[in-house]
């Protein structure tokens, strides 16, 4: 479904991904990890086009990601994106937040997008928050709202860079249940988490990603058990 080929990204004189080739295929749960600075949100920037790649090739849905213009927009609304800081409009409901952009660029009725929002809200658990603003509600909440937004937008595909990297401890759990629970439905998933159990239980595959190089690819069993490469032993040696 997702199809990165020969992907290149420099910032000035460095390059930030070499050459990388990820496949996220419908339905599958892709965790991507790798040390701070490996190119992580990098690649879920490319993805959705917040960064232009030098070269290389982004398929979505059997179609090329283009430079611009309306195909572009088209592709994007494609692809869910939830980042660690959860940035909801703050000066808007939380009902607000997951209806207007389905309104504005899906063109979908009011009424239809109110139904959709209040489903949405309760499968993560906040129908009765739909009236508060971001800055009443916990930081799990506010994900688990972001969560909400992105689906609203009936994305093919769902990318999450650390979601639950700014939560407190006791809130992180809600927010990689609603996820866990997403991925069981069969949505498509790419996931940048520091939350080793979480891609031990719920990743079809693992990509491990070390200076901009994808460097191994396996199942969870595969990786954390047996990594093949130094670098990737390295890795799971600091983090486990
Ligand atoms: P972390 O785990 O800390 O989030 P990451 O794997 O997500 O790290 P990236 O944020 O993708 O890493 O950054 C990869 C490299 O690109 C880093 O060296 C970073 O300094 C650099 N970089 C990222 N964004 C920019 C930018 N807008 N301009 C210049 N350099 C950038
Ligand atoms: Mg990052």
């Amino acid at each position: 479904l997702v199809r990165l080929a020969k992907v290149t990204k420099s910032f000035g004189d460095q390059v930030v991904l070499r050459d990388v080739d990820v496949d996220v295929y419908a339905g599958e749960v892709v965790v991507l990890l790798g040390a701070s600075g490996s190119g992580k949100s990098t690649l879920c920037r490319c993805i959705n086009r917040l960064e232009s790649i030098d070269s290389g090739q982004i398929v979505i849905d059997g179609k090329v990601l283009p430079e611009e213009g309306r195909d572009l927009a088209r592709l994007r609304a494609d692809v869910g994106m939830v980042f660690q800081s959860f940035n909801l409009f703050g000066h808007k409901t939380v009902h607000e937040n997951i209806t207007l952009a389905p309104v504005k660029i899906r063109g979908i009725s009011k009424s239809d997008a109110a139904k959709r929002a209040h489903d949405l809200l309760e499968r993560v658990g906040l129908a009765h928050k739909a009236k508060a603003y971001p800055a009443e509600l916990s930081g799990g909440q506010q994900q688990r709202v972001a969560i909400a937004r992105a689906l609203a937008m009936e994305p093919k595909v769902m990318l999450f860079d650390e979601p639950t990297s700014a939560l407190d401890p006791e809130m992180i759990n809600e927010v990689l249940d609603v996820m866990t629970e997403l991925a069981a439905e069969g949505m498509t998933m790419l996931v940048v988490t520091h939350e080793m159990a979480f891609a031990r239980r719920v990743a079809d595959r693992v990509v491990f990603l070390d200076r901009g190089q994808v460097v191994e690819t396996g199942t969870p069993a595969e990786f954390f058990t047996k990594p093949r490469t130094d670098r990737a032993r390295d890795f799971l040696a600091k983090i486990l």
